[in-house]
């Protein structure tokens, strides 16, 4: 086995860190016998700057993923070839927004959200293409449904004409080892495998992993890593 090229400094551009990152996860798949391609990178570029995410798209990423819808308006236009994903809190106010500028949104959670995205989305004229934000560790403080309302919030979702669940999305807690993560990320997996099944609907996406954490999860099943600071370097100001 090969050993992990080591991290980029401090100093490394966005294109190194970039290539580090492809490179990794091109690893992860080939030890996890999954195929070429299996895993989409989400570049996280909340926070940056246009000039760096214009950086990253000339480094080879088309797809990016923002947390605020407001921030998200600034950009957006700017790189409308791209695939934008919202992996940021959507609120009740913002959903038509949202639908207006992303092509995916992954932190639907509640059955409630979901019909304001298919609202809008209808009269968009799309299907929005979405994920269930799952709290998976039962955290108090955290957003995310409850893996137990999980089948009704996905039994709401069937006929509405305006968005598509594909899958289920979940931010573990934060840990220093990445293995500790681990079984939340197994669980995540099982949670989508449980509900696939008993619904009878196939859910092919599973989005866990960030950048300490995402060649774990690559090996559990993850089909969307979201990589902020491994591409970008330490984020300043918020988030
Ligand atoms: C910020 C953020 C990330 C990226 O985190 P990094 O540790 O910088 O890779 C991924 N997912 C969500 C939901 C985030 O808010």
């Amino acid at each position: 086995m090969n050993a992990s090229p080591p991290t980029p400094g401090e100093g490394a551009t966005i294109r190194e860190r970039t290539g580090w990152v492809l490179d990794r996860i091109a690893e992860a798949e080939r030890r996890a016998g999954r195929p070429p391609g299996a895993v989409k990178l989400v570049a996280v570029s909340k926070t940056q700057s246009l000039p760096r995410i214009l950086e990253a798209h000339a480094a080879g990423l088309s797809v990016f993923g923002e947390n605020y819808v407001q921030e998200a308006a600034e950009k957006v236009p700017a790189l409308p070839g791209a695939e934008w994903h919202l992996i940021g809190k959507l609120q009740g106010n913002k959903v038509r927004r949202a639908v207006s500028l992303f092509a995916w949104i992954q932190t639907a959670d509640s059955a409630t959200r979901l019909a304001e995205i298919s609202r809008c989305g209808v009269e968009a004229g799309k299907v929005v293409p979405a994920l269930i934000e799952v709290n998976v560790a039962a955290e108090g403080s955290k957003a995310g449904a409850s893996p137990e309302d999980l089948p009704s919030i996905l039994a709401s979702s069937a006929p509405l004409p305006g968005v598509r669940v594909e899958g289920l999305m979940a931010i573990p807690p934060w840990t220093e080892s990445p293995e500790a993560t681990r079984p939340h990320f197994i669980r995540l997996r099982e949670l989508r495998d449980l509900l696939s099944r008993e619904s009878g609907t196939a859910l092919r996406e599973l989005s866990m992993g960030m950048s300490h954490d995402f060649e774990v999860a690559i090996g559990e099943g993850a089909t969307m890593v979201r990589v902020g600071t491994a591409i970008f370097g330490s984020r300043r100001g918020r988030g």
